[in-house]
This record gives C-alpha cells, structure tokens and sequence, in this order.
C-alpha cells in the first residue's frame, strides 16, 4: 500500500467488539482479567491502550518500520532514547538542535554523567573525528531547526554501522511523508508528533519508530517503566489527523515554496534558509534523502535589527505570533527569543541564530492570502 492509504488505514480496522468504522477511544485505565495474568493481551493502560496501539502501528507503516511507541510528547521520546545510554557513554550531535533537546541533553544528562558532543554534522569527517571508545549514540536532527541545515542521513549510518553505534534521527521537521530515515540506514527514527503528524496544533505527543527486535523491547521497556505513555484521547486526535497527513504536506511544500520564492528577492531580506533552493549548502542531499522540501522557513534582516524583527512579527495578520509549527495554521516565531532562549546566545549566534531571524511555519491557508500578508508585515 501506498502512504495515503496507509495513513487512512494502517492499524484501524474496524473495532472488532462493535464494528465501529473509527478506532474508539478506549477510555480506561485497566482491564478485566479472567483469572489472575488471562487477560487479552491488554493489562494495565500505561502499558497498553489499543487506541493508542492503533495509532502506533499506523506511525510504524508510515515510517516503513516494524515497530512504533507514542510518548506523551516529543521530549517524553528522546529522553528515552537517551535512557539506553550508561554513565560515561557519549554521545555525538549537532550544534543546531531544537532547544529542548539542547536543554535536555545539558541540563538533565550531563550531571547523570553522559558526555554530549555538539558538532558541526553536515561534515561526515566532523563526526568521525568524535568517535571514540565510549560513544555510543548518534543523534541528528535533518532539516534542523531554524538553520534548516540539512545532515546527510546516509553518510552518519555508514559511520554508525562502521563503530557499531546507534543512530537516531529526529525527522519532526520532514515529517514520514518527506523522509523515511529508517531506509537510508537510521535505527531509530523520533517525532514531535505534536507538529507535522498531528498537524491541528491540539496535541502534544511524541514517538519513536524502529526495526530491530531488541531495541523495540529495550524502548518499550523504560516507555512503561518511565511512564512517560499518552491517553487515549490524545491517541484519537492524532489518528483523525494523520489521516490527512499526505495532502497537507503536499500543501505545505506547494506554499513553502512560493513564500521561499517570494522572500528571495525581497530587499529586507538578509539571509534566507530552505532547503529547495540550489544554492542551498547541501540542496543535492535534501533532494536525494526528502521527497520535496517543507514549509520550515526561516529569514534573518539587512542591519540585523531585533526590534524590526519584534515589528514585523506583531504585524502579520494571517501569520500567528507563537511557538511550535507543522499545523494548518501558518505561524511565526523570533527563535532567539522564544523557541531558541534556552540556548546561551554566543553558541545560538554561533550556529547563525541572530537576533533578527524569524522562522515561518507555512501553514496550508490560501497561497494568494499569505503572499499578501507577508508583504505588508514586512512593509
Ligand atoms: C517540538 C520539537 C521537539 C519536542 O517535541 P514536543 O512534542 O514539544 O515535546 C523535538 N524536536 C523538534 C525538531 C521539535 O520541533
């Protein structure tokens, strides 16, 4: 089957106990047992819930992989990818990740004793260069966020397979319609499903998909054992919205790609960042790891002016003022002030994040309306 259909059917039968068409919103927290340990394969529900069941297995075919588990939000994912790591483990990622990562990576694990390399990872021959006995996790973000940087997912496998290493990639930016990590090598692949995979700006989730027989039970083991596991109603949400997920992507890179356009040749523009232009720094990857290129843009201004930034940012009328992205809904959000503070600021400018740069999340509205928008708020 192909990607729509699977995002309309994969893991939702119809409900074997009443026929319902719709995965029913299994609201409960535990289950009838016959006799003590017969029950039908459901327990207890931080365990196991089949609304959220349903929604993994369809996760686990959209990613292409044998197995998925949902966490109550993106951060509940990566922390628990990070819990297979041992004290005195490294690990080796990039210097342009999304801030919570950052923030858990340094301020949560570095005091368990976890070491974190932050490095320039579009250089293969970088990574390479940080492995060393004790490293035993890549982690990746590709595009990244906001310097929509693209990391060559195929090269960090050959390094990952060639030290024996697990790779993980977070792909909330490409969502799975856009890039499938698993099939160019990756082991784990992480989502925001809050953002893209949801895509009504309702829900925090996250999830983590994976092939390896091993891993899955390694992750579901410390899912259950931490907790860290969404209700059924969350479940539902984000069921009912993937089911579109394929035609809003569309969308969003169709609109991405007119406002990128548009931006180009605006004279206020300074620096622009998508990848589907050519003369984007690694263009030729994003075109052979991602089937088209987002709706993730960010811009930074000529004089480099925070309050002209903070200006333009409170003037968009169609455009709304806020954190997170990947909905309908296009918004904008001033990186170093909102999505970004966490990040000390001589390591956010390092990695180009200036105090001008606003980031877009082009939503699917009508491309005329965010055309006009733009072009006032920057007037
Ligand atoms: C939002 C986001 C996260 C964190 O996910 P939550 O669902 O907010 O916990 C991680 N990585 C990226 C790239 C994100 O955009």
């Amino acid at each position: 089957m192909k990607f729509g259909t699977k995002a309309i059917h994969a893991g939702q039968e119809p409900d074997p106990t009443t026929g319902a068409v719709m995965t029913p919103i299994y609201q409960t927290s535990t289950y009838w047992q016959a006799s003590p340990g017969k029950h039908q394969g459901y327990a207890y529900a931080r365990g196991k819930n089949p609304t959220r069941s349903a929604l993994e297995k369809c996760l686990a075919e959209l990613e292409g992989t044998r197995y998925g588990l949902c966490f109550s939000s993106g951060m509940g994912a990566t922390d628990a990818v990070v819990k297979l790591l041992r004290p005195g483990d490294e690990v080796i990622t990039g210097d342009d990740l999304y801030g919570g990562t950052y923030r858990m990576f340094t301020k949560v694990f570095e005091p368990f004793g976890l070491k974190f390399h932050f490095v320039d990872m579009k250089d293969p021959a970088v990574i390479r260069k940080h492995v060393n006995s004790k490293t035993k996790l890549i982690w990746l973000e590709t595009p990244t966020n906001p310097t929509m940087q693209i990391i060559d997912i195929e090269a960090c496998a050959k390094i990952a397979k060639e030290f024996k290493l697990i790779l993980a990639v977070d792909n909330t930016f490409a969502s799975p319609f856009l890039q499938n990590p698993t099939n160019l090598g990756a082991d784990i692949v992480m989502h925001s499903v809050t953002k893209y995979i949801s895509g009504h700006s309702d829900v925090i989730m996250g999830a983590l998909c994976v092939n390896d027989e091993k891993l899955y039970t390694d992750l579901a083991f410390i899912h259950n054992s931490c907790g860290a596991t969404p209700g059924p109603m969350d479940s539902f949400l984000v069921l009912r919205g993937v089911k579109t997920l394929h035609i809003r992507m569309e969308r969003h890179c169709f609109n991405g790609r007119k406002v990128a356009e548009f931006l180009k040749t605006h004279p206020k523009i300074d620096k622009l960042y998508w990848p589907g232009f050519p003369d984007h720094p690694n263009h030729d990857i994003a075109k052979k790891q991602m089937k088209d290129f987002g709706g993730m843009i960010s811009f930074s201004l000529k004089g480099n002016s925070q309050e002209e930034a903070f200006r333009i940012a409170s003037s968009f009328k169609v455009f709304t003022l806020a954190e997170s992205l990947g909905g309908v809904e296009s918004l904008v959000n001033h990186p170093a002030t909102m999505t970004h503070a966490s990040i000390p600021k001589a390591e956010r400018e390092r990695a180009g994040i200036v105090d001008s740069m606003l980031r877009l999340s082009v939503g699917i509205e009508d491309i005329d309306d965010l055309l006009i928008d733009l072009k006032q708020a920057l007037a």
